[in-house]
């Protein structure tokens, strides 16, 4: 059990556990948008409504169509990631958060910005449930077909290709991985089929790290999870960026890379301390600086409206 046990992920683990309970967004009360997933009407006519999952999750949708991105509902306690132990998505919690997240009983598919367990661990699960096609780096699909998702649901893709998702175009963009405490956690490609299934935190490989473009009914949608201040985003003028805030390296490329996207509003993600249940509502990571980023939009001029979503709420774009 303690063989894979890594004494920077025990750093990360205190760092983290010290964090305050009561850290939440009531503070961020004006820039909170989007109303309870629930209590929001499907999507009519070119509207397009983005919906919050926690970590860098969200559901994009349209009237016809539906896109999950990076998923995480199970959430991995920090002590089994620390100690590297076994662990297993859960059925049942990807079917209330779907109820809960309003996503449709099928879909048109997944993009994955990478394969670690933050944002990949529920795919298999729930693309089981949900159906849709998996984009996402070779090693995110292998991980994805040892886990059980059928060959033929899968997309191994890379910067530069373009898909349709339903009715949505979806360009794959170039992107880096933050670090975190001064090294890319779990690194490594998976080139091959694995033998068995992935089965602890560090048996989800990064692989290439990806962004999104997708554009859908008139709209332009960037997703990432995060950087490094040398590689900027390599689009410009989108509607929406959704832009990885989670740690120093990525808190530091903000200012660059909201001004090369020039969007309309900017959702900064990957905030919340995902340690924790999704039942215990949104707590900032400790690792996460939101005050930081507010300030530095404020202090630098940035395009577009800074906004904070709260787990399960909805923005609707018209
Ligand atoms: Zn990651």
């Amino acid at each position: 059990m303690f063989r894979f046990f890594s004494p920077s992920l025990l750093v990360l683990g205190l760092a983290l556990s010290l964090s305050s309970c009561s850290n939440r967004l009531a503070p961020y009360e004006d820039l909170l948008v989007g109303q309870p997933a629930g209590e929001v009407p499907r999507p009519i006519g070119k509207e397009v409504q983005i919906t919050y999952l926690g970590t860098n999750g969200y559901v994009v949708k349209s009237k016809d169509s539906t896109i999950v991105i990076d998923p995480y509902l199970s959430r991995i306690p920090m002590r089994e990631v620390v100690l590297n132990a076994p662990v297993e998505s859960s059925p049942s919690i990807v079917r209330e958060v779907a109820q809960l997240a309003a996503i449709p009983k099928s879909i048109d598919g997944f993009l994955i910005t990478h394969g670690h367990f933050d944002h990949l661990f529920d795919v298999p699960a729930m693309q089981r449930q949900l159906g849709g096609v998996i984009i996402g780096s070779k090693t995110a699909t292998l991980l994805s077909e040892a886990s059980g998702v059928s060959r033929r649901s899968l997309l191994p893709s890379a910067p530069g290709k373009i898909y349709r998702v339903g009715k949505a175009k979806v360009r794959v963009l170039e992107a880096a991985h933050d670090r975190v405490l001064g090294r890319i956690p779990y690194p490594g490609l998976i080139e091959g089929p694995l033998p068995a299934a992935p089965a602890r935190p560090k048996d989800w490989r990064i692989g290439v790290p990806l962004a999104f473009l997708i554009e859908i009914e008139g709209q332009r949608i960037y997703v990432e999870s995060g950087g490094i201040p040398d590689l900027l985003p390599p689009v410009s003028g989108v509607d929406v960026a959704i832009v990885g805030v989670a740690v120093k390296d990525s808190q530091k490329r903000y200012a660059g890379a909201v001004r090369q996207l020039n969007p309309e509003i900017v959702i900064a993600s990957h905030q919340d301390n995902f340690f924790l249940p999704l039942s215990k509502g949104f707590q900032f990571s400790t690792l996460s600086d939101f005050p930081r980023v507010i300030a530095t939009h404020e202090a630098e001029a940035l395009p577009g409206k800074l906004v904070a979503m709260d787990y399960f709420h909805t923005l609707t774009l018209k």
